[in-house]
C-alpha cells in the first residue's frame, strides 16, 4: 500500500504515522503536492467536515519584552518598528474582541508580551476575560501570557478562560538556538500546567526558522504527546530588526507539506493556520483550508493580515463554511475528554478512546510519485523544492486595531 493510503487509513483511525512516514510527507515533490493535500484533506474532513473555526487575536500588551526569542518582533533588543503599549484596559480589550466576534470569530485570544504574568497581571486579565465574556455572549477565551507559575492556570480557569496557549515552537534539540532566556522544558511545563487546571491546551510551532525536517517532525510528535486540543502552525514572518530577518526558507508548497504532516500526526486536533499564512502561502492559502480547520481572522499581534472580508470570501470560495458558536469544534470523543486515539506514550500507541497521556507570542503574535511508493521510502527527492524568495513587501507592521485609534481589521 502506498504512503498516502497508509496515512489516510491511520488518520481515519486516529493513529499517528511513524516518524519515517511523517518525514516522507515533508520529502514529497511538488509533482505530488495535490495528492498529499487531497489525502490529508480526507482526514481533515473526517473529523472536522468543511468547517473553519475563526479565532481573533487581541494583543493586550505589545513589545518591550525582556525575553530574547529570535523570531519575535517584541523581543529584547528588537529594532522592528512595531506598536509598543502597555496593558489595554478591560473595556478596550472587550471592544477589540467584539470586532472579531462580529466578523465571525468564536474564539478570542488574549495575548500579552512578557516572560510570564505576575499575580497582579492575572487579576488584570481576569477582569478582562470577564469584560470580554460579558460583551460577547458565548465567545471562547484563550489566554496567552507566557510562562505560568503555580496556581495561575487555576485562577485563569476560575476567571472564565476556556483555553491557554503556549507554543513549543521548535524541537527540543534546537530550542537553545532560538531562545536563551528560557528553556524548552519551561514551555512544556506551562502547557502541562494549563492542562492540569482543566484549560483546553493550545500549543503549536513555528516553521521556517532554519530547522530541519527532523526538527519539524520532532516538535509535532512532542506536541502530540502533550495532547493539546489545538495546534497553531505559524510560518515565520522574518521581521526586519529581528535576528531571523534573513530566514526566508518557505515556499507555498513547503508550507502545505508541513500542514499536511501536522494533520497526519494530529488527525483529530484543531490544526490552526496561524501567523505567516499570507506571507508564505500567498495565493495557495485556499488549499491550506483542506488541511487546517481553523484560522486567525484579520490581523496578528504585530503584523497585519489580509482583510477580514477577504478571509471570509476565501473560505466561501473554497467551499468551506465558518463554524458557528453552537457547533462544537472538536470531535465528540475529544470534547468528552477521550484525548488522542493512538497517542504515543512511552514509545507505544495507546488504544482508541483511551486518555492520552510560546508563550505562543510570535508570528501570530507546521507521497509517493502520484501517491505511489512504499511507505518506508522518502519519495520525490529527485525534485528539490524551489528556493524561497524574500517577500518583504508582504510584511506590514500592524498600525490599526488594539492600541491604536484606528478600527481593527476583522
Ligand atoms: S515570544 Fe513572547 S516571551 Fe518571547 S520575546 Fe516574544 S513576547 Fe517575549
Amino acid at each position: 500500500m502506498d504512503l498516502l493510503d497508509v496515512l489516510v487509513e491511520k488518520g481515519l483511525r486516529r493513529e499517528p504515522p511513524t516518524r519515517e512516514e511523517a518525514l516522507a510527507v515533508l520529502a514529497t515533490s511538488d509533482d505530488d503536492l495535490l495528492d498529499v493535500v487531497a489525502a490529508a484533506g480526507r482526514v481533515r474532513r473526517q473529523w472536522f467536515g468543511r468547517r473553519v473555526k475563526l479565532n481573533y487575536l487581541v494583543n493586550l500588551k505589545s513589545g518591550l519584552c525582556p525575553e530574547d526569542c529570535s523570531y519575535c518582533s517584541q523581543r529584547l533588543g528588537s529594532k522592528a518598528g512595531i506598536l509598543k503599549y502597555t496593558w489595554l484596559k478591560p473595556e478596550e480589550a472587550a471592544e477589540a474582541a467584539a470586532a472579531g466576534v462580529a466578523g465571525g470569530a468564536k474564539r478570542v485570544c488574549l495575548v500579552a508580551s512578557g516572560r510570564g504574568p505576575t499575580d497582579r497581571d492575572i487579576d488584570r486579565v481576569s477582569r478582562t476575560i470577564e469584560a470580554v465574556k460579558d460583551q460577547n455572549e458565548g465567545v471562547e477565551v484563550c489566554a496567552c501570557l507566557g510562562l505560568l507559575s503555580d496556581g495561575q492556570a487555576e485562577r485563569l480557569r476560575e476567571a472564565g478562560a476556556d483555553a491557554y496557549n503556549h507554543n513549543l515552537n521548535t524541537s527540543e534539540s534546537t530550542y537553545g538556538e532560538i531562545t536563551t532566556t528560557h528553556t524548552y522544558a519551561d514551555r512544556v511545563d506551562t502547557v502541562e500546567k494549563a492542562h492540569g487546571a482543566g484549560l483546553s491546551a493550545c500549543s503549536g510551532l513555528i516553521a521556517g526558522m532554519g530547522e530541519s525536517d527532523e526538527d519539524l517532525v520532532d516538535v509535532v510528535f512532542a506536541l502530540r504527546a502533550l495532547d493539546p486540543d489545538s495546534v497553531p502552525v505559524n510560518f515565520l514572518i522574518p521581521f526586519e530588526g529581528t535576528p531571523l530577518a534573513e530566514e526566508w526558507n518557505l515556499t507555498p508548497q513547503r508550507a502545505l507539506r508541513i500542514l499536511a504532516m501536522v494533520r497526519f500526526v494530529c488527525p483529530d486536533v484543531e490544526v490552526r493556520l496561524a501567523g505567516g499564512r499570507e506571507v508564505h502561502l500567498r495565493t495557495l492559502q485556499p488549499l491550506a483550508l483542506h488541511l487546517a480547520n481553523s484560522i486567525f481572522l484579520g490581523d496578528y499581534l504585530t503584523s497585519e493580515g489580509q482583510a477580514g472580508k477577504a478571509d471570509l470570501e476565501m473560505i466561501a470560495d473554497a467551499g468551506f463554511e465558518v463554524e458557528g458558536t453552537d457547533t462544537p469544534t472538536l470531535p465528540r470523543h475529544r470534547a468528552e475528554g477521550a484525548g488522542v486515539c493512538g497517542s504515543v506514550r512511552d514509545g507505544e500507541a495507546a488504544g482508541c478512546g483511551e486518555d492520552a497521556a510560546g508563550c505562543g507570542h510570535g508570528p501570530a503574535g507546521c507521497g509517493g510519485h502520484s501517491g505511489a511508493g512504499p511507505a518506508e521510502e522518502p519519495v520525490g527527492q529527485d525534485a528539490p523544492a524551489a528556493a524561497a524568495s524574500p517577500r518583504t513587501d508582504l510584511v506590514a507592521v500592524r498600525r490599526r486595531g488594539a492600541g491604536t485609534d484606528l478600527a481593527p481589521n476583522a
